[in-house]
């Protein structure tokens, strides 16, 4: 990847998919920062994948990649398309059956998973291609952007699950965590998978590491 005269990436377009808030009650801070993600990933050549919401964040996300000529792909269920939730000025948008279905097609499609703050949904989506990758049914970069240290008690979480020998310490490695969305593009634009070894630990590992505490 090298950057032109223009200040434009030189590097194949990736679909990057983004979980974040419906939620339009935030702090000013946190459209602030999914509208730079936006614009950076339209800057960047990349295509988003989200949910097709047009409210809250995603709603946000979207009209600010648009508005710097990036394209826009929305998966949602029929239930919500049927709701109106659907934001009309996508790229193109996928209509799934119900939710698994939805949340199948956008880990399909992506190449890298972005997580911006959210509520149960926005964790739950990010939840799960992290631990799909925990045991190996993809490789792909996973980043939660800590806009305002949201994320900070769920990194806290984590740390205390590999400290208690329930997530292995290694596994930190199967996020990055970005302070900007910069941070978090340039993670995922250089990023190069990694093998981080198997899930779960063996007996002998339980004699000698984890065994007294
Ligand atoms: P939450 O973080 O609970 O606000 O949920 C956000 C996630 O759930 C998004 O990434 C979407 O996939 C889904 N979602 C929740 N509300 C909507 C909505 N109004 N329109 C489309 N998707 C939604």
């Amino acid at each position: 990847m090298s950057l032109s005269a223009r200040g434009t990436y030189h590097r194949l377009a990736m679909n990057i998919c983004v979980y974040c808030a419906s939620s339009s009650a935030v702090a000013h801070v946190y459209f602030e920062e999914i509208r730079n993600l936006g614009r950076e990933i339209a800057r960047r050549g990349h295509r988003i994948i989200y949910g097709a919401g047009a409210i809250g964040l995603m709603g946000a996300l979207a009209a600010a990649a648009r508005e710097s000529g990036g394209e826009v792909v929305g998966v949602i269920p029929a239930f919500l398309n049927d709701m109106g939730l659907a934001d009309p000025a996508l790229t193109s948008l996928h209509v799934t059956p119900d939710m698994r279905s939805r949340k199948q097609t956008m880990e399909d499609l992506a190449d890298a998973f972005i997580a911006c703050p959210g509520g149960f949904g926005t964790l739950e989506e990010i939840f799960e291609v992290i631990t799909f990758k925990q045991l190996g049914r993809h490789a792909k970069a996973c980043v939660l952007l800590n806009t305002r240290g949201y994320f900070d008690p769920l990194i806290a979480q984590i740390d205390r699950g590999i400290a208690e020998h329930f997530i292995k310490p290694q596994y930190h490695a199967l996020f990055h965590v970005a302070k900007s969305p910069a941070e978090a593009l340039d993670y995922i634009d250089k990023y190069q998978p990694r093998p981080l070894g198997e899930k779960w630990y063996s007996e002998a590992d339980v004699q000698t590491e984890v065994g007294g505490g």
